[in-house]
């Protein structure tokens, strides 16, 4: 996602501006820090680290971004106690994503990270660095080879793709956390009664969008609900994807727009599924496709997505990352 970064980067600057935001009920399941919703200190995560409802067996929260950009990071409490994490966002969400794991009680049984961009590996790549007493048990990732690393090997405001993804890696690589690297998708992880499977992994034969369609897809699902995390994945890592065995576990309850709804996947590859309500790790300026014009005058495809989306699929329970912390019980 990094090339909207460079797009946007004095949306960032004037990301102070605070619009009301109201508490909405989505359908019963689903509460929203209430009142200051795009405020992002740590003071507004949700206190209640209890039980899920309705005999779910995990909550899941999704996380805003403090840096008002692009970034996933979400955070699942098992009944158990057990605690996972996907992706996390950037370095400067560490602490955010470090408050919550504290509440929750200092370790992480299985942190999953999609794919080596820095707003989603920044976070773990700054808790692996300095833990400050987070406990991580088990890491789990699909490894870029050093091909596909140097393929995003420019730099874009200051910084370079490859070389965050190899500093990453050697963090990882110089860490005593355990780390399983998927090579193949199929693998079930379970904590408690709630499941992670893998769904997709590195795809080295794909040489466009190359870190992106090599995206991690996830589906995690308990008796009672389901969801399916499809990381930044481009067009061809999700024909791939809708291609392979694993096609009919991307129906779900909670689905993740792919590269933050902005030309992800795109429309063809929802059409083929059965979901009720989407997950948005997104940015207003990106959910608005707004740098600055006005409303949908950007360059980015989420309006459209959105509108598709109500329009087309019937789909209007929408979580986004910028009106603040998103629980789903
Ligand atoms: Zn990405």
């Amino acid at each position: 996602m990094i090339k909207v970064i460079v797009n946007n980067i004095f949306l960032i600057l004037l990301a102070g501006l605070i619009i009301p935001f109201s508490c909405s009920n989505h359908g019963g399941n689903l509460r929203l820090s209430t009142g200051e919703g795009h405020d992002t200190t740590i003071s507004n995560l949700p206190s209640d680290t209890g039980e899920s409802q309705n005999g779910s067996d995990f909550i899941l929260w999704q996380l805003p971004c403090v840096i008002k950009n692009v970034h996933m990071s979400y955070v699942f409490k098992i009944n158990n106690g057990q605690v996972a994490v996907l992706d996390g966002g950037w370095g400067a969400d560490a602490k955010l994503i470090r408050d919550k794991l504290v509440a929750l009680g200092d370790t992480v049984d299985a942190w999953f990270v999609s794919h080596p961009h820095e707003d989603h590996m920044g976070a773990l790549n700054a808790v692996l660095e300095d833990p400050e007493g987070i406990r991580i048990k088990h890491i789990y990732y699909s490894r870029l080879t050093d091909d596909q690393i140097q393929a995003e090997n420019h730099t874009i405001s200051g910084q370079n793709n490859a070389d965050s993804a190899f500093e990453y890696y050697h963090t990882l690589d110089t860490s005593s956390v355990l780390k399983t690297n998927f090579r193949q998708p199929g693998a079930i992880i379970t904590l408690g009664q709630t499941h992670f499977k893998i769904l997709s992994v590195s795809n080295p034969e794909i040489i466009t969008n190359v870190y992106n369609n090599s995206s991690m897809a996830i589906r995690v699902w308990d008796d009672k609900k389901s969801f399916v995390f499809l990381g930044d994945l481009g067009i061809e890592g999700g024909d791939k994807l809708l291609n392979s065995p694993y096609k009919d576990d991307l129906n779900c309850d909670y689905l993740q727009m792919a590269h933050h709804g902005n030309h992800g996947v795109g429309s063809s590859f929802y059409r083929r599924l059965k979901f009720s309500a989407c997950l948005w790790p997104t940015p207003e300026w990106l959910w608005n496709n707004n740098v600055g014009g006005g409303y949908n005058t950007g360059p980015y495809s989420t309006v459209l997505l959105r509108n598709f989306l109500r329009d087309t699929m019937g789909v209007t329970r929408n979580y986004v990352q910028w009106q603040g912390v998103s629980e789903i019980r």
